[in-house]
């Protein structure tokens, strides 16, 4: 019933091992404790929590196994259960991952791995799972549409646990959910290996004796090439790790009555199929196609008057496109084309952390009427003592309906990455009231301990960041849902993503971007629009050609979970580089690519995602498809607005086809998302061409 939460854990312990932990903040006397609970005020208090959620689980448990006439249906129950241990294991895993004091980290690691334990007995309680199973029939006449789904999600997570199955595939489940999770956790630690480069390359290429990224922008052709080679080198290692986590995978899903991995990965989707994903990811290359080859055409120009230069140097090398090339050519292009870092700087008083909070604030107040306000801290609340803003959200009557922080320090032993933390879900109470939801955002953006880091300036990538990640704070904030279990977020990852997208088109368009993004010092002043034209050009630019590749990834990470592919690495009888070449090929043709290198061995995303890496691209197409439908001819209009905040309200409680029909007024197929994205691209591939 917790696996979000368990699978949170397995992914993020590998990388805090060597996240720095020599950092520590002041202390200073707390008024409260963390998140204003006052029983949090000390890292020691964290091992109360154990304790008192297993008292409130285990009387939970009694009460759902209790025969009796009791009012209160099992889904009702079991989901009360879930947010008594969910209220305090995503909190002490925020804390975790955030808190800068290594006491409380560490307190809240024992904790986590408590609940963990708690979590994993609960799922594999046959008792608990035959009651909620049973009560698909029992209660049917006193479940509806929203109850039937929870519990079908519900009993899902606690099948993946294997509980379902008889004593001897109960063990063999046991056995190979166990060499997935070793294989993906060995895979993922070398995904980010360094390369060590021989003495002769280093005096070579004048590289240093290690890289750590594939990226080289140097005019010199062969060490671009050098580098992104060596960087993706077919490693043995990682392909062992992969075909032992394939293999599993597959045969795990052929004992639950799967034909792959990649149908049973697709359960409670949009695309609800493996033929239907497939024919929704080969659709997006063809129907892009036109766009992406314009847009080669273009860096195929920049890459032949580069040859021209290298020619008068001397290098006689064809002008082709290779897949090493792809980055540095299209950042040669923006330079040329758009002078990007001449006008990023013009128009960087316009993107502080402040201005575009607020710019956020003004958006979600025209569409849903409801804004953000500062609050100020109290002290004990906060895992760090500067660089984390309180926001409250309130509608129009002063109605409070949750809590964002918003922690944009740097520091060394915060966890990597851009990230979202539900701390406490929306849910509707026995008593009727709503439990009040609490958000944590966590962004690498300043240093927290300058003064002025309210003002501190965001590159215009970060700011669109923070639009994507405020989207998704704001689908929580907007929750209304009976049960925790499908609360904002908490839903399939192809809708979860759909808000956060969405807020990334509005931050695109030229006209709600002027109007929303103001200087917090000079509010009269606007961003030209040559300048947001500009940025937004240049961020734009090459859109087919990232769309096509996603594509692609999406469609490796299927098909190597996929019937045909899978038992064929199982077997030996395939590599995964043979794979990702012949897909590679077959949707983007027109790229070089030296046969030895292995970009999936890098691909963290495999384990992650296994079979669902699609669902950021159905997630953007959805997006697309709404933005354009609802918003593109009246960016702020209320009726939309307020229709989409009150889809937004349902989190996971329908299947997503019905919540975008509330929106869309009907149900999108794989060809209407498609075609969202092919019209996209091809609006966006008009470039001009430039000299470089
Ligand atoms: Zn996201």
């Amino acid at each position: 019933m917790l696996r979000s939460v368990i699978l949170r854990h397995s992914r993020t312990i590998s990388r805090n091992s060597w996240v720095a932990r020599a950092f520590r903040s002041e202390k200073v006397d707390k008024e409260t404790g963390l998140f204003g609970n006052k029983n949090l005020k000390t890292a020691e208090s964290f091992n109360e929590l154990p304790a008192a959620v297993k008292k409130s689980t285990d009387a939970l448990i009694q009460e759902l196994l209790t025969p009796s006439q009791n009012p209160r249906t099992s889904i009702q129950i079991v989901d009360d259960i879930s947010n008594e241990i969910c209220k305090s294991a995503d909190l002490a895993e925020c804390v975790r991952q955030l808190h800068s004091e290594p006491e409380f980290r560490n307190a809240a690691e024992d904790v986590s791995r408590n609940f963990c334990e708690l979590v994993e007995s609960l799922n594999t309680n046959t008792a608990l799972y035959q009651k909620l199973k049973s009560s698909e029939i029992t209660e049917s006449s006193r479940l509806d549409d929203v109850d039937k789904r929870t519990l079908t999600l519900l009993l899902d997570d606690f099948e993946q646990s294997g509980v379902h199955l008889k004593d001897n595939q109960k063990e063999q489940f046991v056995q190979l959910s166990s060499e997935i999770f070793d294989a993906g956790a060995r895979f993922q630690q070398n995904c980010d290996r360094i390369v060590s480069v021989g003495k002769f390359d280093q005096a070579k290429y004048g590289l240093p004796s290690q890289i750590y990224t594939p990226v080289s922008n140097s005019l010199d052709r062969s060490k671009r090439k050098m580098v992104y080679n060596t960087f993706y080198r077919h490693d043995d290692i990682q392909e062992s790790y992969l075909q032992h986590l394939i293999s599993s995978r597959h045969q795990l899903s052929q004992l639950t009555g799967f034909e792959s991995f990649a149908h049973r990965a697709q359960r409670n989707s949009l695309l609800e199929n493996y033929d239907t994903v497939r024919s929704f990811l080969w659709g997006v290359v063809e129907k892009c196609r036109g766009a992406f080859e314009k847009e080669l055409a273009v860096l195929i120009d920049v890459s032949a008057q580069c040859s021209q230069q290298d020619n008068n140097n001397g290098n006689n090398e064809i002008s082709t496109i290779a897949e090493h090339d792809l980055g540095f050519l299209m950042h040669l292009y923006r330079e040329s084309a758009y002078d990007i870092a001449q006008v990023s700087q013009q128009s960087s008083p316009f993107f502080t952390f402040n201005s575009i909070w607020n710019g956020f604030s003004t958006l979600t107040q025209r569409l849903y009427g409801v804004r953000l306000i500062e609050e100020p801290l109290i002290s004990g609340e906060m895992w760090n003592s500067s660089g984390v803003m309180k926001l409250q959200a309130v509608d129009e009557q002063n109605n409070e309906l949750g809590v964002i922080y918003v922690d944009v320090s740097i520091r060394p032993e915060k966890a990597v990455g851009d990230c979202h933390y539900t701390v406490r879900c929306s849910k509707q109470l026995s008593d009727g009231t709503w439990q009040m939801p609490i958000l944590v955002l966590s962004l690498g953006l300043v240093d927290g301990h300058s003064s002025q880091w309210r003002n501190s300036r965001v590159s215009f990538h970060s700011a669109e960041t923070m639009f994507h990640e405020l989207g998704h704070a704001m689908h929580s904030i907007l929750g209304r849902t009976k049960y925790q279990h499908v609360a904002g977020t908490r839903c399939p990852q192809d809708f979860s993503e759909i808000p956060s997208n969405l807020m990334e088109y509005f931050f695109s368009d030229l006209g709600v971007m002027t109007d929303i993004i103001r200087r917090t010092d000079r509010p009269e002043e606007q961003l030209s629009i040559e300048s947001a034209a500009t940025l937004l050009a240049s961020r734009h630019s090459f859109t087919a050609i990232e769309t096509v590749q996603q594509a692609a990834y999406g469609l490796y990470d299927l098909e190597v979970h996929g019937p045909i592919a899978a038992p064929q690495i199982a077997s030996g009888r395939m590599t995964t580089t043979e794979l990702f070449h012949d897909i590679m090929n077959k949707t983007m043709p027109h790229i070089q690519r030296s046969p030895d290198s292995a970009f999936q061995h890098r691909f963290h995303h495999t384990v992650q995602y296994g079979a669902k890496y699609y669902s950021y691209l159905v997630a953007r197409a959805s997006a697309c498809l709404i933005w354009q439908q609802r918003f593109l001819n009246d960016p702020f209009s209320r009726k939309w607005g307020d229709c989409w905040a009150e889809v937004q309200s349902h989190g996971g409680g329908h299947h997503p086809a019905v919540l975008l029909e509330k929106i869309l007024g009907f149900r999108p197929t794989e060809n209407d998302l498609t075609q969202a994205l092919s019209k996209e691209s091809q609006h966006l591939a008009n470039l001009d061409a430039v000299t470089v």
